[in-house]
């Protein structure tokens, strides 16, 4: 089928074939997208690699992310981080499924949006979850900025993974999901490093950066490990919108509001033409 599909041939499709039909599938792909949130930038605040660190690191950040609120619209969603691990590694031990992990985890991410809303309560930067997403447009007309728990509401219904019990699509994953679902403008990682590395820098003193790479060379080099969660990865490749992201060292001043405005600093990912 060429073309946009009418609404009459989309309904006969839907109505008389397997939700799996090739021509289905086809059809709906054919009709034209329409972006939701297509001015809002999603920020990711890294858990273990930044909230963590506490004040030292979170202060100035919330003050840069307030000052960028004055020329960006922002969906801001948090990591779970050292108790989310914490809680992993307590579950795993008890011998408890991926499922179980994921609740908990969601817990701890949860926690982490809280306490950045108590930091800017005072500027009028609501809290979104659940049911209170319905409300987010509202919220960002009226506050232009609101934060969310990073953690995707899989709960017992996380994807299983390939190993192990950990579960595979956590808060880079839900955060990304997020702008990609709201067909937002961008997606920035804040973590604690300046961006990808050939491996992880903290464990080896010969890593370099790597500023810019696409999805497939990354799947392709199969490095050791990843400054984001594996899953995003594939998420990007049958994305509609959010087709590159940015990893930036939030730990520089500067470095988040340059990302905002399009510059390359960190890392950017990318995913390519869709096939
Ligand atoms: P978050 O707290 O946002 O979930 P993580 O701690 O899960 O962040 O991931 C960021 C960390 O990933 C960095 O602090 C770094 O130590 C580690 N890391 C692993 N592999 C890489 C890599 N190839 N390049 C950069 N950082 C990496
Ligand atoms: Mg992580």
């Amino acid at each position: 089928m060429t073309g946009a599909a009418s609404a009459a041939e989309l309904e006969s499709l839907l109505m008389t074939r397997s939700l799996n039909d090739p021509e289905l599938m086809a059809a709906t792909d054919a009709t034209p997208d329409k972006p939701i949130l297509p001015d809002v930038s999603v920020i990711k605040v890294g858990g273990q690699s930044f909230i963590d660190r506490g004040r030292e690191a979170v202060y100035p950040l919330v003050e840069e992310i307030l000052e960028a609120r004055r020329t960006h619209k922002l969906l801001i969603g948090t990591g779970g981080g050292t108790r989310a691990r914490h809680a992993y590694s307590l579950a795993a031990e008890l011998g408890l499924p991926t499922g179980v992990l994921s609740s908990v985890g969601s817990a701890v991410a949860g926690q982490n949006a809280q306490m950045l809303g108590y930091l800017m309560a005072q500027h009028g930067v609501p809290v979104v979850a659940g049911a209170g997403f319905d409300a987010l447009a509202l919220y960002l007309s009226e506050a232009r900025a609101a934060i969310f728990a990073g953690m995707p509401p899989y709960d017992m219904w996380q994807p299983l993974p390939d190993e192990g019990v950990i579960p595979p699509y956590r808060t880079d994953a839900g955060c990304y999901l997020v702008a990609e679902t709201y067909g937002c403008k961008n997606m920035i990682f804040v973590k604690d490093e300046d961006g990808l590395y050939t491996a992880n820098p903290k464990n080896d003193p010969k890593a370099t950066l790597i500023p810019e790479i696409t999805v497939d060379e990354l799947i392709e080099r199969d490095l050791p490990d990843l400054v984001i969660e594996r899953p995003v990865l594939e998420l990007m490749r049958n994305a509609r919108y959010v087709r590159s992201v940015q990893i930036v060292n939030g730990l520089k001043p500067g470095n988040l509001t340059r990302a905002l405005a399009g510059e390359h600093v960190g890392t950017v990912i990318t995913a390519g033409g869709k096939a």
